[in-house]
């Protein structure tokens, strides 16, 4: 019983281990697929800032520029405003047409000088009012200044332009003036062109008022518009528009969200120009589309990465599974897979008969009787190839909650589903037709199975009936051919005689046991003798003589059989010379040989070895062999044949019986048809008698020597001598008896 916990045992750890293999690779799974997810969020938030950090760059490389610009013009302006100390009304003119020489250079469209009453003289030859300007308002204040996008005022072209203007000191630190520079507002937008972003950027540069003071790469903004009305229009706008004079108050750098035809992302840098006085603000922007799309793009990247990352992953996890299925298969194989059928084993019975829901049914526990014959005739390979074949019929015959096992050699577990012991026998007896049919294809022929069966109820000890159905099985064993024995009808101290029995045969080969008794043939024309059958006794210790009807069968069981007749064989051999010494006349002994020890591959070579050393010469010795054996079986008669051509004569024994054939009288590898005694005892009746005189009759066309067994009445001897049957051995002339009374009778 114990063995069955530990099956279960195994069951449920294998189970466990399994969950837990899954639970792993799931484990793994899932972390990998975390880890791509996250690294693929995390790049994507990376690419992100980088276009972000762009944006800046392309702003503060645009604010540099500006700088730079605004930065040449104001050293120009500060260098020549020396020129201007203590210029007058008079004197302005001549002194301002020394500074055209930098007008080209610096792509400037004039010159000014406003006096403090606000009148201004240019370059160009114009003299207006500009006290109304805010940077003439601002110099006078002694501030730099510059101006936003104003339309020429000293023109009638209106073309637009920005104004630079610093103050001019006298001596006594007295504003005396401002000075200042006219540029074209478009030449100097020009100067902005950094291309962003492949193009899809924009920048532009407004001043604290909002005023746009150049733009670039946006057709929406245009120079002198104010960017906070622009803004306005879109309601959207109310939060950037606060932010960004967050921003311009601030005087810092920043970003966020324009709505600006679409929504724009923005980088705001402040620029300050004028040595401070004045601060403009550079904003580089793109459409935040653009900068999601190439996010979007990564991302999709990402993505895709991920799930063909996730797929491989996938299949690389179905890999592992599968291949730990197909070791867990392998396991499972040893565990439970016969290694010769490839069928279930031992222990996958043990395991069904557990999960049969505590059916009723029959365990039967199957045997081949005269299995060995098959390894000792064909080999272990086919040995094996017929415990394949057998297994096969076995499991074919199997019906709905019937299993079935090989156990080992030639022994097979059944577990029956029936309820009826009836039926139970059929169907065995079915199996061991099929089986004894398919044994021919080993030419070994009379395989037959041997069954003992238990019936099994709920709740039963399986291990009880188990051993019970082995009992039966072995009792059956002892009867010849096919038998099915119920446990019910084991006769258990017959059986436990015989067992006692078969295990002092091998004590009683080296005791020398075994006599051999000798049954004269007589002539049935004179009465004479002719010859005689060696019969094996066994005599025990204590004088007690056992019959072979009751250890031939054992001894062929277990394989003895082949050193018994040998040792018949010798000691036929041996005597004859002895009495050839004595110088007696001899006659013929015919010897019987199990088919089993036919199947030896040197059967033929051992017995003329034997026989050649007695020097006794082969027409004495004679060979009986059961006809069954032969049947279709060319290798036996080639055998036989063998035999025939060192001079052994060949009887066919107990024809007449069993399975004999009319067939195997055609063989033509025998000399000697022995009739059964079943045949003799039909004289008297007149089909018998019928059968007997064809029976002879062809036996004599065909060649045969004809001896009747089991004679016992005048009537049949008499019977016998008129179909002409040559010689008679039975009761009615002698029976078997000593070699010594054999001796004194002849
Ligand atoms: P078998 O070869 O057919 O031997 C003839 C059997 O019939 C012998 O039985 C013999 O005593 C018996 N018998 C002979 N005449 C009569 C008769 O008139 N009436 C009756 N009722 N019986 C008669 P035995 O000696 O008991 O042998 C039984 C069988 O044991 C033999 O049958 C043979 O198959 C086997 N056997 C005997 N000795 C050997 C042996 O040395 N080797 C092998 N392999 N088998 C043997
Ligand atoms: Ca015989
Ligand atoms: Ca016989």
């Amino acid at each position: 019983m114990k063995k069955r916990y530990n099956l279960r045992d195994k069951k449920i750890k294998e189970k466990r281990v399994e969950k837990k293999k899954g639970f792993i690779i799931l484990l793994v799974f899932l972390g990998i697929v975390t880890i791509v997810v996250h690294s693929a969020w995390v790049n994507t938030k990376e690419v992100k800032k980088q276009l972000e950090q762009n944006l800046a760059d392309v702003a503060q490389q645009n604010a540099h520029v500006l700088q730079s610009k605004l930065h040449a013009q104001h050293q120009l302006l500060n260098s020549l405003s020396g020129e201007l100390q203590g210029v007058t009304q008079n004197t302005i003119k001549e002194q301002l047409s020394e500074f055209e020489i930098y007008m080209d250079s610096f792509h400037l469209k004039r010159f000014a000088y406003c006096f403090p009453d606000g009148v201004a003289y240019s370059t160009d030859g114009e003299v207006t009012d500009l006290s109304y300007r805010e940077f003439y308002k601002q110099g006078m204040k002694g501030k730099c200044a510059l101006s936003g996008v104003l339309s020429d005022a000293l023109r009638a072209e209106h073309s637009q332009v920005n104004v630079m203007t610093i103050p001019i000191f006298d001596e006594n630190e007295n504003i005396s003036g401002v000075f200042g520079l006219t540029y074209d507002t478009e030449t100097f937008n020009e100067a902005m062109q950094i291309e962003s972003f492949g193009g899809a950027g924009s920048s532009f540069a407004l001043n604290e008022e909002g005023q746009i003071m150049m733009a670039t790469g946006n057709d929406e903004i245009a120079v002198s518009d104010n960017l906070f009305d622009k803004l306005q229009e879109d309601e959207g706008n109310a939060d950037s528009i606060a932010q960004l004079q967050g921003l311009i108050e601030k005087k810092s750098t920043g970003t966020g969200m324009l709505n600006l035809s679409g929504k724009n992302y923005y980088y705001c840098v402040p620029v300050e120009l004028m040595e401070g006085d004045v601060t403009w603000y550079v904003i580089t922007m793109i459409p935040s589309e653009i900068l999601h799309e190439r996010a979007h793009v990564l991302q999709i990247n990402q993505y895709v990465t991920s799930i063909l990352v996730a797929i491989f992953v996938c299949l690389g996890a179905v890999f592992i599974v599968a291949m730990l299925k197909a070791q867990n298969r392998k396991m499972y194989c040893l565990a439970y897979e016969d290694s010769v059928t490839g069928g279930a084993n031992f222990e996958k019975f043990w395991l069904n008969m557990e999960d049969r829901n505590n059916g009723n049914g029959y365990l039967v526990s199957i045997g081949i009787a005269n299995f060995s014959n098959v390894a000792i005739a064909a080999g272990m390979e086919a040995g094996d190839s017929m415990i394949c074949k057998t297994w096969k019929i076995i499991d074919n015959s199997l019906n709905k909650g019937d299993f079935a096992a090989h156990v080992k050699d030639d022994v097979f577990l059944l577990f029956f589903a029936d309820s009826d012991e009836k039926q139970v026998k059929e169907r065995l007896g079915k199996l061991s037709k099929r089986i004894s049919k398919e044994s021919g294809v080993f030419h070994v022929f009379g395989l037959q199975m041997v069954c003992g069966v238990c019936e099994l109820s709920e709740n039963d000890d399986l291990e009880l009936v188990y051993n019970k159905a082995r009992t039966a099985r072995e009792y059956a064993a002892m009867g010849a051919g096919f038998s099915c024995t119920f446990y019910n009808e084991v006769d258990n101290l017959k059986m436990q005689q015989e067992k006692e029995l078969e295990e002092r045969i091998p004590e009683a080969l080296a005791q020398k046991e075994f006599e051999v008794w000798y049954q004269p043939k007589y002539s049935a024309d004179d009465c004479m003798v002719v010859g005689s059958e060696a019969l094996i006794r066994w005599r025990e210790k204590n004088g007690e003589l056992i019959p072979p009807g009751r250890f031939i069968p054992l001894l062929e069981k277990n394989g003895m059989i082949m050193k018994v007749d040998e040792y018949m064989f010798r000691s036929v051999c041996m005597q004859q010379k002895c009495w050839l010494e004595e110088g007696r006349k001899i006659y013929p002994v015919s010897i019987n040989i199990s088919r089993a020890s036919l199947y030896y591959n040197d059967v033929v070579e051992r017995y003329r070895k034997i026989l050649q050393e007695s020097g006794v010469s082969p027409e004495y010795i004679q060979l009986e062999i059961t006809e069954t054996v032969v049947g279709e079986k060319r290798d036996i008669c080639d055998v036989l044949n063998e035999f025939r051509k060192l001079g052994v004569k060949i009887l066919m024994d107990d024809f007449g019986t069993g399975a004999s054939s009319l067939a195997t009288l055609s063989t033509q590898c025998f000399d000697t048809l022995k009739l059964d005694k079943s045949l003799v005892d039909h004289i008297g009746d007149k089909g018998g008698e019928i059968m007997l005189c064809h029976i002879i009759s062809m036996g004599q066309a065909l060649g045969l020597h004809i001896t009747a067994e089991g004679v016992e009445k005048q009537t049949q001897l008499e019977f016998l001598r008129d179909l002409k049957c040559d010689d008679i051995q039975g009761f009615y002339f002698a029976r078997p008896m000593p070699a010594e009374e054999y001796e004194s009778m002849l």
